[in-house]
């Protein structure tokens, strides 16, 4: 029989201390993207959260829960884009400052050293559109906070945030809330 998700990944994804400094323990999915099972199984068990989160469901009326998939800079832009393809919709990069080509719009966040920037095309979702963001890893949500306020700038509705892993200690579902988070393994 399938491994329950959760338990597919973390028989796959690799631990790696230390990386990229000392103390973090990186959890590192190339693995379970490379595995053509894993990535199947993650990618459909990330297009769900239009049908079974309440607040994404009264939203759809039956259909799928979102209009749009937008991803982080790097490696959600791997996940955004099979997912949108899966679920029948187009998919929008949010990327580091200075990459998009054209006018954005863009939001500061702290990082445990320094700051960093994301941004969005301002054409990129319109007005009343709902999003599914997807990220990999929700770390402190500082990113994945960011980035929901770059979609509502432009007037778009977060129907869900989803990720492969939730490392819950840091508190990225608190940061995040009332948006609904759909990990696949919270550990
Ligand atoms: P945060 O803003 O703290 O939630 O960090 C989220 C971003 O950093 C995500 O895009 C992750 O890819 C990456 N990240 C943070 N911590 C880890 C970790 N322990 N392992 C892998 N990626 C991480």
């Amino acid at each position: 029989a399938d491994l329950p998700v959760d338990e597919l990944i973390a028989s796959i994804a690799v631990d790696v201390p230390d990386f990229p400094e000392p103390g973090v323990v990186f959890r590192d999915l190339t693995p379970v993207f490379a595995d053509a099972g894993a990535f199947r199984r993650v990618v459909d068990a990330l297009t769900e959260p239009a049908d079974v989160d309440p607040r994404a469901a009264a939203l759809s009326g039956g259909g799928p829960g979102f209009d749009v998939v937008a991803g982080v800079e790097a490696r959600g832009f791997l996940l955004a884009a099979a997912v949108a393809l899966d679920a029948g919709t187009g998919v929008v990069p949010v990327r580091k400052a200075g990459k998009l080509p054209r006018e954005t719009v863009s939001a500061e966040y702290a990082l445990e050293y320094g700051t960093a920037t994301l941004e969005l095309h301002t054409d990129s979702i319109r007005p009343g559109q709902r999003v599914l963001l997807v990220d990999d890893v929700l770390a402190t949500g500082g990113t994945l906070q960011a980035a929901i306020a770059l979609i509502e700038q432009l007037g778009g509705v977060v129907t869900a945030v989803a990720v492969v892993i939730e490392l819950a200690a840091l508190g990225g579902r608190q940061r995040i809330a009332p948006h609904p988070v759909h990990a696949l393994w919270t550990t």
